[in-house]
């Protein structure tokens, strides 16, 4: 048996169509969109267009203002290196993924930026929409950002509550692990700015992410190049996307992504998220009454993407990890997830948790497998325990 409870990671399978759209358009669409007036090139942009807008809809977005890149990573660079310029100050959480923290690290060298980490002081980290009114309030900023839902625990931070209290602050929201699993109306979000990758939640394949810009929201772009459009300038066009989108794109993971997008448009995030989150109640009912088991971010009951992460006592990590994986086809993540600071904050530092990340194809099965994969082996080591007292 195999089960896959990396979705965090990244989803696997992908949405069911989205394999054969990327097939097809390779076969028979695949030129250079927005390059030429040939068929080839009218059928790619075609298709990325088409893409584009299944992609906005889903997350209440305006088409002309939703921008298509690499990943989460590189919108989240292009925005933070756009608004924080010398000397300026940026208020985050401390539940940051590195998508968040290396940017602003980098920029605290080379620009000066002040950055201020709102702790929360909530068990579980998650700081409450006072807390970052104070921090702003206690003097000049010029962003917040603060992710949608924890990589770790899977708490979803009150970000429009957020966004309503630091105004006119701008606030920029790492949706990495919130696009897809919960019910997203970028329109009526009340943020600046929103980022989330192509190859999570929203089942599309790996490089592709999303950026959404709220109508007033003026960047700069991060990298410049070639558009298609305004070949006779040197210069950046001023329209959107092109502003954003310098080189060839790529046409054939956002063709994935847009068919990824229509399948959960079809389906319900709402249904797809009540699914994920039976699932994710099953596990916490059935691991934490095993003794030795303990479940980190929980402390406090919040909206939560369905990601769960535990440690065992006496058990290293990346060892139960490979185990699951060799003894019972069971696949997750070890570790620090790229978030050191929310693994500091949740007492989980420097060996971290053992992470599940459930998608709409993980099933009872699945669960189940693991919660008595988990029960043997705590019940193996406190018998061992036993026969050596
Ligand atoms: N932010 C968060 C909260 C994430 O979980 C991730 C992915 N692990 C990222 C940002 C970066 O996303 P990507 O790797 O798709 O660029």
């Amino acid at each position: 048996m195999s089960v896959y409870l990396d979705h965090a990671a990244t989803s696997f399978p992908k949405a069911p169509p989205v394999a054969a759209a990327m097939h097809a358009f390779i076969e028979s669409a695949a030129g250079n969109p927005g390059r030429g007036g040939h068929r080839l090139t009218i059928d790619a942009t075609r298709h990325l267009e088409a893409a584009r807008e299944f992609i906005a809809e889903l997350l209440g977005a305006d088409i002309d203002r939703t921008l298509l890149g690499s990943g989460a990573t590189f919108w989240l660079n292009t925005v933070l290196s756009s608004v924080l310029q010398k000397g300026d100050r940026v208020v985050t959480s401390g539940l940051e993924h590195n998508g968040v923290m290396r940017p602003l690290r980098a920029l605290q060298q080379e620009r000066g930026i002040d950055i201020t980490v709102v702790d929360g002081e909530a068990s579980d980290g998650v700081p409450e929409a006072d807390e970052f009114a104070a921090a702003v309030n206690a003097s000049p900023t010029q962003l917040v950002v603060v992710t949608h839902a924890s990589n770790i625990s899977g708490a979803l931070l009150p970000v429009s509550e957020i966004a309503r209290r630091v105004a006119p602050v701008p606030v920029l929201v790492d949706g990495a692990q919130s696009a897809g699993s919960i019910p997203i109306d970028f329109s009526s979000m009340g943020v600046a700015a929103f980022v989330c990758s192509g190859h999570k939640g929203l089942l599309g394949p790996t490089g592709t992410g999303v950026l959404l810009l709220a109508p007033d929201f003026e960047i700069q772009p991060l990298i410049k190049g070639g558009t298609g459009s305004r070949s006779e300038s040197e210069i950046m066009p001023h329209g959107l996307p092109d502003r954003f989108e310098a080189g060839t794109p790529n046409t054939i993971g956002i063709v994935g992504l847009g068919a990824a997008c229509r399948w959960l448009q079809n389906q319900g995030i709402s249904t797809l998220h009540a699914y994920q989150k039976t699932m994710l109640d099953r596990l916490v009912m059935g691991i934490e009454s095993i003794a030795g088991v303990n479940l980190h971010g929980r402390g406090v009951v919040r909206e939560r993407v369905p990601i769960l992460s535990f440690t065992c006592d006496g058990f290293d990590n990346g060892e139960l990890a490979a185990w699951l994986d060799r003894e019972h086809g069971i696949m997750l993540r070890a570790g620090l997830h790229c978030s050191p600071a929310a693994h500091r904050r949740l007492g989980t530092y420097p060996n971290g948790t053992l992470r599940v990340g459930i998608g709409p194809t993980t099933g009872e099965d699945g669960i189940d497998a693991l919660i008595d994969a988990i029960r043997e082996k705590m019940e193996q080591s406190q018998h061992r325990r036993g026969i050596q007292r």
